[in-house]
């Protein structure tokens, strides 16, 4: 295993093109990227290099079998110019979680750690200090090696790039409860972080815009009568004053947000249960007035509160609140992201 990082710095940065004060989400990238190949069955001297298109062969397998993975996270500058990173080495493990699942080779934890930490210290300037703001970071691993026989690849690519970005989402969001497709099945993909996942959530997300919503809640591939995902994100539920989330397994994202949420609303005397939970509970909770509140969980969007929600013909709405538990958890998280307080989780790297 080599592990010196060879750094090719750009000649010109494109900085000075970007508007720091309207950035999008995910859209405008920053001047290098971290490359690093496998090869004959060993993890390459790995490189920092300017952000450029990448030459593959038509053979290569990803194009084929989809041989894909990725993470998604999120880097931060506060006021004096610390730069940190939200519990990396989670994003790294679950990395390699759906690195078995799609046979592609485990990367060493330093590897990635010491590249992305390279990457950031290289890129530092592209941290955006706007409130809301964040360097979003995208490690991706993929099938490079090539034949159009269907099995696992012999050569592979880990590439990390980085975008500054602004808020995820505007405002509230309408979604669909799901009674026909999955996102996931048992035994299946849906705990990884693999591409496909990703592509066969857009035909039914597409259906779900065409008749006025903006993401599709998932329910159980097996009956549809559970909730599991908010679009890309983890979903919570709020009955009463008991915050409730889906428990994770083959079919659902252990998510890192979700995670910290359960943490923190513990820690706040904020009632948590992880467990099940059915569509027939909800809608019934919104119909007697006990649904208080839902929202997403993700890196991208944090806490993605959502306005109402449509099932079987019927649309739901949820009620405005004073001091809803997505604003006070969403403010409590990014406060230790942002060192704007106390970290006792020793999350903040
Ligand atoms: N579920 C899915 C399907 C996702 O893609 C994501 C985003 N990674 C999440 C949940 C939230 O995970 P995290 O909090 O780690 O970003």
């Amino acid at each position: 295993m080599k592990s010196n990082i060879e750094i090719q710095r750009i000649e010109k940065s494109k900085i000075d093109s970007v508007d720091f004060d309207n950035l999008p989400f995910g859209s405008v990238y920053s001047d290098h990227m971290f490359v690093c190949d496998f090869k004959n069955g060993e993890w390459q001297t790995p490189t920092i290099e300017p952000f450029a298109p990448i030459s593959l062969d038509p053979s290569s397998k990803i194009f084929h079998y989809g041989q894909s993975i990725f993470e998604g996270m999120k880097a931060y500058k506060d006021a004096n110019g610390n730069k940190m990173l939200f519990r990396p080495l989670d994003n790294c493990k679950r990395l390699n979680k759906s690195a078995e699942r799609l046979v592609i080779p485990q990367i060493p934890e330093d590897i990635f750690m010491d590249g992305l930490k390279k990457l950031l210290e290289v890129d530092s300037d592209w941290i955006p200090t706007n409130e809301g703001s964040s360097l979003y970071i995208r490690p991706f691993m993929f099938a490079t090696g090539n034949g159009f026989h269907a099995s696992p690849a012999d050569e592979y690519k880990l590439v990390i790039c980085t975008a500054p970005s602004g808020a995820y989402f505007a405002g509230k969001v309408k979604v669909l409860i799901e009674e026909k497709f999955a996102r996931a099945a048992n035994g299946g993909v849906g705990f990884a972080k693999a591409g496909g996942n990703y592509a066969a959530q857009f035909y039914p997300t597409q259906l779900a815009i065409d008749k006025g919503y903006n993401q599709v809640i998932w329910t159980d591939d097996n009956t549809h009568q559970f909730i599991e995902e908010a679009g890309a994100m983890n979903i919570f539920i709020r009955i009463n004053d008991t915050l409730i989330t889906s428990p994770t397994s083959d079919r659902i994202l252990d998510g890192i947000t979700r995670k910290s949420i359960l943490q923190i609303a513990e820690d706040n005397d904020i009632k948590t249960e992880v467990r099940k939970i059915s569509v027939g509970e909800v809608v019934e909770a919104a119909q007697n007035g006990n649904l208080k509140e839902m929202f997403g969980a993700g890196t991208a969007a944090v806490i993605s509160p959502i306005a109402g929600f449509g099932y079987k013909e019927s649309d739901f709405e949820l009620p405005e609140l004073e001091n809803p538990f997505a604003q006070i958890l969403k403010k409590k998280i990014t406060d230790i992201q942002t060192n704007k307080t106390e970290d006792p989780y020793g999350w903040r790297v």
